[in-house]
């Protein structure tokens, strides 16, 4: 269930053996600190289970299982893939695990412009990670454009859902703001990729423009 949790006899507590080695300064999405697993051992157990899920979602734990992985390889394989392959790889995998966190916002933000349906609502704020926030949503309470996000994850969308759960308050990426930012940058690619022809055919993007949450 943790391929990288480790005891340490000598500390008399739990570690996470990828971190230890691989995580030089926490950072990724919201700057997470280094601490317990990594800084200093897991001693008490209690919430052990919930305190080893929530490690196991931060990014630099997700980043130090990718370096220890490309470590291991590239040491079994005595392959001498140079230092800058292996960084390329990583920011592969930063850019393609961001796009993953970015597309369902992004694809609901198209499905309101292809529709003509204004992203505006009565409440845009706050965090969707509950429950019951995402019933408001669903029960029309709020704005259209966290409705659908609700009904995408009621759907099954897992990725928008973990997105939600694990985002610190600051990077959620739904907030009105990024709503606008999303919509600017569809805007200058328009015409020069694959979202160009919608809004060159339905003409959608307009309405939508208009329907900004400033
Ligand atoms: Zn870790």
């Amino acid at each position: 269930m943790f391929p990288w949790l480790a005891y340490s006899k000598c500390k008399e507590g739990a570690y996470c053996k990828y971190c230890i080695v691989f995580a030089f300064s926490g950072g990724g999405v919201g700057h997470q600190k280094l601490g317990k697993l990594v800084k200093y051992p897991m001693v008490k157990y209690k919430d052990a289970l919930k305190e080893l899920q929530n490690h196991q979602n931060n990014d630099y734990h997700r980043l130090s299982t990718q370096r220890a992985n490309d470590f291991l390889i590239n040491f079994e394989n005595t392959n001498n893939k140079s230092v800058n392959v292996l960084l390329d790889k990583h920011k592969q995998q930063t850019i393609e695990y961001n796009r993953k966190r970015l597309m369902p916002i992004v694809k609901t933000i198209l499905f309101c412009a292809r529709h003509n349906i204004p992203l505006r609502g009565h409440r845009e704020m706050g965090s969707m990670a509950s429950g019951n926030v995402r019933d408001f949503c669903l029960n029309g309470e709020q704005g259209v454009f966290r409705g659908l996000l609700a009904f995408r994850i009621e759907c099954g969308d897992t990725d928008l859902l973990n997105h939600l759960e694990t985002a610190p308050k600051n990077c959620t990426m739904i907030s009105p703001q990024i709503q606008n930012e999303v919509i600017e940058a569809i805007g200058s690619i328009k015409g020069q990729d694959q979202f160009g022809p919608i809004f060159l055919t339905h003409n959608s993007f307009g309405p939508i423009l208009k329907t900004r949450l400033d």
